[in-house]
């Protein structure tokens, strides 16, 4: 019987270690002893860092199945041809000493070698009202759900005076503030006579971006200023309520529709799980841990960015392992050589609304519409990297297309 290598989570982490340990198996005969089986609770993959743009895109230029075909693709799509099987399945147990998981129809699945990338989730940091009032941005459905949100209530004639707040003032926070910006100012409320829409921006910390370049956060400061959005730094938000968010100073803001971007924390089915070596174990050289959902620390003890490429890395680091201990099971070596994880300063891109971004490469930064268009080139070297070229062509193109017509006038 074949031996089992279980990778729970499609993510960016997850694909990453199926796709290079399916490689590998392949290389070097193994596949007829060796399945590898990924199982995701959605069957789709997501590509995060366009969540914003659909949240914000309106329905006469793309409906949610037109949004699902450019922010997320099939998994199966992406391992034709890879021998990886994949199953839709939500896990709801671990047992790392019994070597199985359990799903939510009460399926039990063995393995030998098991990678844990079930990503992160959102955290409400326990503040009261905050989880029941307020929408997120952190999978697909959770843009739809925005976008419907606030086109409904806008479109609402009895309104006049439309207020957004958005709790977190990280990359998420401000990439959805600022293009939310751009497209409410084409919305139909706005030719209204009367009809005024508020973006508020509340911050725990002095800065906006905290944890990155104090550079781009000026510059990104600026630039939320010029577009007239409501910031609030140094406030805390203490409590929701129906109508109100309540700050630490003892002031409150009226809110229409309140949206939680101040936060993440590993996935709850991986936050009791010890911390993962630098080899990404969690428990011998049998189960391993990697992206947003794991708990580990570089030598100076800082934690591993939760960041895409990271989460690509580790996921990367992983597969690699697994196949030096297979390499060991099979008589193919006799000492297992690990390969360590090592952070680094991984570039990122900030768009701040329309064609505009700051991608910053170590201390280079590249600004406005050149930032953008290196946006753009990621977006489509990584879809590439998950599907046939010709389909990520494809659809690199058509979101190009819808984004680009979704803020035609807003440069
Ligand atoms: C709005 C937004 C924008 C972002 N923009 C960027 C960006 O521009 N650049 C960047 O580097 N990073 C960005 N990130 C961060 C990036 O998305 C994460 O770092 C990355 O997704 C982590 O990868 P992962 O594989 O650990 O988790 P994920 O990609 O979240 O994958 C986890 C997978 O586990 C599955 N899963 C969860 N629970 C279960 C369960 N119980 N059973 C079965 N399956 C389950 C999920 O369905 C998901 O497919 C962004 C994140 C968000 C939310």
């Amino acid at each position: 019987m074949k031996k089992t290598i279980l990778i729970i989570g499609s993510g960016f982490a997850g694909l990453r270690s199926a796709k290079t340990l399916s490689r590998r198996l392949k290389r070097f005969g193994f596949s007829d002893r060796y399945r590898i089986l990924l199982v995701d609770k959605h069957a789709y993959h997501t590509y995060t860092p366009t969540l914003y743009e659909a949240a914000t895109t309106s329905e006469e230029i793309a409906d949610n199945m037109g949004l699902k075909d450019i922010v997320t693709f099939p998994v199966i799509e992406s391992l034709k041809g890879s021998g990886v099987e994949f199953f839709r399945e939500r896990i709801e147990k671990i047992d790392l000493k019994e070597k199985q998981v359990y799903t939510d129809a009460k399926m039990i699945i063995h393995y030998d070698f098991l990678v844990l990338a079930l990503g992160a989730e959102v955290n409400y940091y326990d503040i009261a009202g905050l989880r029941e009032n307020s929408l997120s941005l952190k999978e697909f459905s959770d843009a739809l759900r925005i976008r419907y949100e606030i086109i409904s209530a806008i479109t609402d004639e009895k309104i006049h005076d439309y207020k957004i707040v958005i709790g977190g003032a990280g990359p998420t926070g401000i990439e959805l503030a600022l293009e939310m910006k751009l497209w409410l100012s084409n919305l139909p409320c706005l030719r209204r006579s009367g009809c005024a829409v508020t973006v508020t921006l509340i911050q725990s910390s002095e800065r906006v971006l905290p944890g990155f370049s104090k550079r781009v956060g000026k510059r990104v400061l600026k630039i939320i200023q010029k577009k007239n959005i409501h910031l609030l730094t140094s406030h805390a938000i203490t409590s929701v309520d129906k109508e109100k968010v309540y700050l630490d100073d003892g002031e409150s803001v009226d809110y229409d529709v309140l949206i939680w971007t101040g936060g993440v924390k590993p996935n709850s089915l991986m936050s009791n799980l010890p911390e993962v070596n630098s080899y990404m174990q969690i428990y011998d050289n049998t189960a391993y841990g990697v992206g947003d959902g794991i708990r580990f620390l570089d030598e100076s003890k800082k934690p591993a960015p939760k960041m895409a490429r990271a989460a690509i890395e580790q996921g990367m680091v992983a597969a690699l392992n697994i196949f030096e201990a297979i390499k060991v099971n099979e008589g193919y070596s006799l000492k297992e050589k690990f390969k360590a994880y090592k952070p680094w300063r991984y570039p990122y891109i900030i768009p701040v609304g329309g064609k505009r971004a700051y991608a910053v490469f170590g201390p280079i930064m590249i600004s406005g519409v050149f930032g953008w268009l290196v946006k753009g080139l990621v977006e489509l070297e990584y879809i590439i990297s998950i599907l046939p070229v010709y389909k990520a062509i494809r659809v690199w193109l058509k979101g190009f297309w819808i984004f680009m017509r979704n803020n035609k006038i807003k440069v």
